[in-house]
């Protein structure tokens, strides 16, 4: 039976794994798909906000050209992070169940239709958010031309595209589909601009939006989206606003269902699950949390640059309670 088993191969849960093997445990990852998958669902040309090494893990350090890296610099400095590391990760397998047994858990995942299970005396659940986009709910939404994941510009050039929301994601689409030669129009429920965007981005926007080169309606309550336009409200005053296609960067929202499955408690309110905060053991003896799912609902609270020690807590919480004859 191996000592742990982490479900989720993001930076966090990667910091976790190398945290606890450098303590002499045996761990495993389980990933669906392959290494920093969230990170290479990013836009193709996306910039970290963050300088290299507050991204780093494993004591590796993510030397770089550019104080800030792109999306490209960290898939490769990851891979070469579990390489050097000779981190196990198990990838292209969804975990569908973790299941208490006499001395530890199940873990069942499939992987091709084949369902594997392995055992491990404790779990780390690091699943993050980026899987589930935050749905609006409204007639339209599920049509082809709406996407919540914006990858590039070009296949958007002359199009009418209209950017749903109000904070990095939305600001950076829409600059990067305007320079691509798409005719943008943000439309966002919040009076004015978000505090949340990178003080160095707004600036941008805003003198795209100046020079009428991006359309910016404040205060938008989207009703509905049909096969050409988008139709909204502003202060209960109906407008519409023709669109090929609808970026609805709405966010994103972490995948409770294992976490509840597991009897981890979830607060319905913020999304947070229970936990341990000095050793991040979840209310279930042996299963533990790691990175941005510590944070439920707000994801504007954990990032890399925090959710990575995570691992330390855990890796010092389990060498206690696994191996305390050698625990430090
Ligand atoms: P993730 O990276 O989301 O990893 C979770 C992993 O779990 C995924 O690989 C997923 O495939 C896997 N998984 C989920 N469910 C299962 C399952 N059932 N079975 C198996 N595997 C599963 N943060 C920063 O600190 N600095 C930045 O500059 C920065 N820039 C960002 C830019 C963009 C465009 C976005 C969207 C986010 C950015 N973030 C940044 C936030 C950062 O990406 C997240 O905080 C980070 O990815 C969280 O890491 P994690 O390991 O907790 O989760
Ligand atoms: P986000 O921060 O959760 O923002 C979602 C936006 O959608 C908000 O403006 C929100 O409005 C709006 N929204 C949510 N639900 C809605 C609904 N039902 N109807 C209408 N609007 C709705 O998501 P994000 O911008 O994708 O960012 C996710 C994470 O990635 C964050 O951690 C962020 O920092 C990170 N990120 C980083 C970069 C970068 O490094 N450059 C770029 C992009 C993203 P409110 O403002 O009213 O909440």
């Amino acid at each position: 039976m191996l000592d742990c088993i982490v479900i989720g191969a993001g930076p966090c849960g990667l910091s976790a794994a190398i945290e606890m093997q450098d303590l002499g445990l045996t761990v495993e990852v389980i990933e669906k798909g392959n290494i920093v998958e969230a990170i290479y669902q990013y836009p193709t040309h996306q910039t970290f906000f963050s300088s290299s090494e507050k991204l780093e893990i494993g004591g590796v350090p993510f030397i770089n050209k550019e104080l800030k890296p792109k999306r490209q610099d960290a898939l490769v400095y990851y891979r070469e992070v579990v390489r050097r590391k000779e981190v196990t990760v198990r990838p292209f397998e969804t975990v569908q169940d973790v299941a208490r047994i006499e001395g530890g858990f199940n873990v069942t995942s499939l992987r091709n239709g084949q369902v594997v299970t392995r055992t491990a005396k404790s779990v780390v659940l690091a699943t993050g958010y980026y899987g589930l986009p935050n749905l609006m709910n409204i007639p339209g939404e599920d049509l082809p031309h709406v996407f919540h994941y914006f990858k590039e510009g070009h296949p958007f050039y002359g199009q009418d595209v209209v950017v749903i929301g109000g904070k990095n994601s939305s600001v950076d689409a829409a600059i990067e589909l305007e320079k691509a030669g798409a005719r943008v129009t943000m439309l966002y429920r919040g009076e004015s601009y978000s505090p949340s965007i990178k003080p160095w981005v707004l600036p941008n926007f805003e003198s795209l939006v100046r020079a009428e080169k991006v359309t910016m309606v404040f205060d938008a309550t989207i009703d509905e989206i049909t096969n050409t336009e988008v139709r909204y409200s502003v202060h209960s005053e109906q407008s519409a606003v023709k669109a090929d296609f609808i970026f609805a960067m709405t966010g994103y929202t972490p995948d409770i269902g294992l976490f509840a499955d597991a009897g981890i408690e979830i607060d319905p309110e913020t999304g947070i699950p229970a936990f341990d905060e000095t050793t991040m053991e979840s209310n279930v003896p042996g299963i533990y949390i790691a990175g941005v799912v510590a944070a439920g609902y707000d994801a504007n609270k954990i990032f890399i640059e925090n959710g990575r020690f995570h691992g330390g807590l855990i890796a010092d919480s389990l060498k206690h309670r696994l191996k305390p004859e050698t625990a430090r």
